[in-house]
């Protein structure tokens, strides 16, 4: 199995594969002021197993095309839809966030949680405008340090894992600077990373590394997680994840 494989199978399960809550999602529909409007055109991308799928189809009037790289997980999401009674608010489709198959100014609202880091924050706001309507609103959460300075080995961890990592103002600025206004922002509460996503992904490691026969790979995978664990508890003042509903102008 190469890294990919490894880390569906990991992930494959569990109800998130980032930082986040049915609250902080709920909190960031609310800022978009769409709530209320008929029919949106709403597109989610590294939407994952679904997280925040099910929260935008139950909040939002409207269908959903819920995008990720792996069909595993959107069989996963459009399972867990079908049990929520809103898969026909949903439909699933395998791309890549680097080139997406959208028609311009398709959408009222295109949602992005924990994934746009894949392909750079600013590279990401900048591409995906064209896919907005005018006055179309984006609501992304992204990797954002807390404070102006921090330890030398932890800036130098997430500079390598996600090279945009940056304060709230920075993240602000990239969306001013290319035609976006901002309507909202707010930093994802501690219970995001630890009840939401790190405990749910520790009582998968079990399960994953007997299916893998505990191959090197698997134990390596799981070792490199409880680090970025216990690293998260030891610095989590000093990073965490920022949500930004913003306007196209
Ligand atoms: N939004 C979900 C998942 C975040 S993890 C949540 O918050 O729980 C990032 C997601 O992006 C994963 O599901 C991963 O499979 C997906 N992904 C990775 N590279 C991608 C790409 N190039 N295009 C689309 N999705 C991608």
């Amino acid at each position: 199995m190469n890294v990919f494989e490894l880390l569906v199978d990991l992930h494959r399960k569990n109800p998130r594969q980032g930082p986040g809550s049915t609250e902080v999602t709920q909190k960031a529909i609310g800022l978009t002021g769409l709530e209320g409007r008929k029919d949106l055109s709403i597109a989610d991308i590294g939407c994952g197993t679904g997280g925040q799928t099910l929260t935008l189809a139950q909040n939002l009037d409207g269908h959903i095309t819920a995008v990720d790289l792996f069909p595993e997980f959107l069989a996963e999401l459009f399972s867990r839809a079908k049990n929520e009674g809103v898969d026909h608010r949903i439909s699933t489709l395998r791309a890549s966030m680097e080139e997406l198959p959208f028609q311009s100014e398709e959408f009222d609202l295109i949602w992005s949680e924990g994934a746009i880091y894949l392909m750079g924050f600013e590279k990401g706001i900048r591409s995906w405008k064209k896919y907005l309507k005018p006055g179309g609103i984006i609501a992304v959460s992204d990797i954002i340090w807390l404070t102006e300075t921090r330890p030398g080995d932890l800036e130098e961890f997430w500079m390598e894992e996600c090279p945009e990592i940056d304060t709230s103002e920075a993240k602000l600025d990239v969306l001013t600077r290319q035609g976006y206004i901002p309507l909202g922002h707010f930093v994802l509460p501690e219970e995001c990373w630890i009840e939401n996503y790190y405990l749910p992904l520790k009582s998968s490691y079990a399960g994953f590394l007997e299916r893998q026969n505990h191959s090197k790979s698997a134990r390596d995978l799981v070792n490199q997680d409880v680090e970025e664990y216990e690293m998260y508890l030891k610095n989590k003042d000093y990073y965490s994840y920022g949500f930004y509903i913003a306007k196209k102008v």
